[in-house]
């Protein structure tokens, strides 16, 4: 917390007191001066950053740093604030057994009885340098967190790993890392080896903005390809993955993962790093993740991405998202969110270009590449299109107060998503972007496009990564205004600010309309087979998930309105075990039909017996061409030439 925010806290809390007419007697007890605010400066010195990450077994990572220090009051801070999370994610409470020492002597800390990621200390006269220990306790299961370790593989995060001086910019700490591994394993990471000795390896000097921006990749079964071996810079596909025969990959496989970077290129017509390394994790054990770097992105998915590619095509948006953030959020950043440390709060007012275009291009560059095909890439967005056509949250809760739900709800699991919301900037995102994009294209007959503004906002600088340009959203208009004359501002704020929708007219736009019929896509199909849910959202208004318990109730629909919620248990349809296949035959046969259909329901130790008086049949959503305009997106998905 800044200075600034503390002051202003104070100042508020004595006005209403003053206001109410309180005696001061009652004011309590003040808060404790502030931490210092960051400067950007240089901490003189080097810190040093050791890491044992070989206990995969008990999931503990041991930290062991040096800071150079000088005597008198000291701050330590642990990283709060997550880039690419927007949000307060630090697990402080994952942090254990933290001893401090000086010349040998321990030195007593105390937390902030406010912020609960700072400690405070008092080095000790001539003393120059601090010894650290403590220990990250990730989750032994995933009721308590993402799981990162595993017998075969781990996802190291320096975020998690580290305490650094309060009062410096992040860019203005030098760290120099090294880590153990198991024996045998190998890793990847965007850090440079400076020296391996047996199973630890030291990294060159880095800034400790740098060092966060890197994690690591490592297990014991790994592939590495070079993706782009005549390119500006190298790009690499690290495979990780539970067991060897996962990593075979097809050469057509990988040559579409090579046409991304190609693609991604024609868009940008830059790069923003001197290398690249996708750190790619195909495992159930491991946690998933889609987390960007500048010069990396975290990335976690099936088992059998490259094994069974044909089932899984919803997997494959995930990497060019990820690989578009390299441009879009991590070297141009809204200003409101860059932030000069880990612990100062983070603004998200902007995550509909953060999150909401790299959507747009992530889904654009996986159809461009031919990570999926353009069939598949027109049935997920009738998908998302039908999803954002039912949204009854947009009644309460616009597009631009979904920025704020990383802060908010850190995503953790919701009653009613459809009313709440949950970062709906990402989709309903894209679905605004696909407007624009259409409407640039009709506008100026076909001449320029959002590639237009992507080469001009995001394609600036080639080669430049270390300093983030950031951008307010009159610099978005500014740019949008370059490539089309238009009113974007009113656009944007239309689209952000309103409670009607569905926000559809892109499609049109681009020469597609959205229907219903009672045959799931192939893509659908497959969605469901692979995360194994079975979604009648557009029937009954659920879906059900693992045990045959209900995974989404949508606000306003059938289901809530015969009191199922998300945890009810289906036991029988109409007197029948439930089953998905048997459930689809009775809407079919309710159609013919006026009795209602009947289910038999657990919550708890509670059985009861609900109906649903429905009789329109099966619906599942499909994008079919509209003659009223030209096939824009399917000019939008062909690869660039
Ligand atoms: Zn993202």
């Amino acid at each position: 917390m800044s200075l600034r925010v503390r002051a202003l806290c104070l100042f508020a809390g004595r006005a209403v007191l003053a206001m109410a007419g309180v005696a001061s007697a009652q004011t309590g007890a003040p808060l404790p001066p502030a931490i210092a605010a960051p400067q950007d400066r240089p901490y003189p010195g080097l810190i040093r950053l050791a890491v044992d990450a070989s206990d995969v077994t008990r999931h503990i990572f041991r930290v062991r740093e040096t800071i150079p220090v000088a005597s008198g009051a000291l701050t330590l801070l642990y990283p709060k604030w997550g880039p690419g999370s927007h949000g307060p994610v630090g697990r402080i409470d994952d942090l254990a057994g933290l001893i401090i020492q000086a010349n040998g002597q321990r030195l007593e800390w105390a937390r902030d009885t406010v912020d609960m990621y700072a400690f405070h200390l008092t080095v000790p006269p001539g003393a120059t340098s601090l010894d650290l220990e403590f220990q990250f306790l990730s989750a032994t299961d995933d009721v308590q967190g993402r799981i990162v370790t595993t017998p075969e593989m781990l996802n190291l995060q320096w975020f998690s790993l580290v305490l650094y001086p309060a009062g410096h910019f992040a860019r203005q700490i030098t760290v120099e890392p090294s880590v153990h591994l198991p024996d045998d394993w190998q890793f990847a990471t965007a850090l440079e080896v400076a020296s391996t000795a047996g199973a630890t390896t030291t990294f060159k000097q880095v800034s400790l903005e740098v060092l966060v921006d890197s994690p690591m990749f490592a297990g014991r079964y790994v592939k590495r390809v070079d993706l782009d071996a005549s390119g500006p810079a190298p790009v690499r596909l690290n495979v990780f993955a539970d067991r060897a025969d996962l990593l075979e990959a097809k050469p057509e496989q990988l040559d579409a993962h090579r046409a991304l970077v190609a693609q991604a290129y024609k868009l940008f017509n830059s790069h923003h790093y001197d290398h690249y390394d996708f750190l790619l994790a195909l495992s159930d054990r491991m946690g998933f993740i889609g987390l960007e770097h500048h010069r990396s992105s975290e990335n976690g998915t099936a088992p059998t991405y490259f094994t069974e590619w044909d089932k899984n095509p919803d997997t494959r948006e995930l990497l060019p998202h990820e690989f578009a953030h390299s441009w879009n959020g991590k070297f141009r950043r809204p200003a409101d969110l860059w932030t000069p440390n880990f612990n100062v709060p983070m603004r998200d007012s902007l995550l509909w270009v953060y999150e909401g275009q790299t959507q747009y291009w992530g889904y654009v560059l996986s159809a461009r590449s031919g990570l999926v095909t353009k069939e598949q890439a027109l049935d997920q967005l009738a998908y998302t299109a039908a999803i954002f056509s039912h949204r009854p949250g947009r009644e309460w809760k616009s597009l631009q107060d979904t920025t704020n739900d990383p802060i908010i709800a850190s995503r953790r699991p919701i009653p009613w998503r459809s009313w709440q919301r949950s970062e709906d900037y990402y989709s309903e995102g894209e679905l605004m972007w696909i407007d624009a994009d259409t409407l640039i294209r009709e506008r100026s007959n076909g001449q320029r496009s959002l590639d237009d503004f992507a080469r001009a906002f995001f394609g600036t600088d080639d080669g430049q990564w270390l300093t983030p340009k950031t951008y307010t959203f009159d610099d978005v208009v500014a740019a949008l205004n370059a490539v089309e004359p238009y009113d974007w501002a009113g656009f944007l704020r239309a689209r952000l600010d309103r409670h009607d929708g569905p926000p559809l007219d892109g499609l049109a736009r681009g020469g597609y309309r959205l229907i219903y019929t009672e045959t799931p896509s192939d893509y659908f199909k497959k969605l469901e087979a692979r995360r194994k849910f079975a979604d009648f959202t557009f029937s009954l208004g659920f879906s059900v998930g693992r045990e045959n318990k209900l995974s989404d109730v949508l606000w306003g629909g059938r289901a809530q309105a015969a009191d199922l919620t998300i945890g009810t248990q289906l036991i029988a349809v109409n007197g029948e075990a439930y089953d998905k296949d048997r459930l689809m035959a009775m809407i079919t046969a309710a159609k013919t039909d006026t009795a209602p259909l009947e289910f038999i329901v657990k919550n708890g130790s509670r059985y009861s017996t609900v109906r649903i008086d429905y009789h329109d049949g099966l619906r599942y959503p499909h994008l079919t061409r509209d003659g009223n305009a030209p096939a824009r997106l399917d000019e939008i998905l062909a690869p660039r030439q």
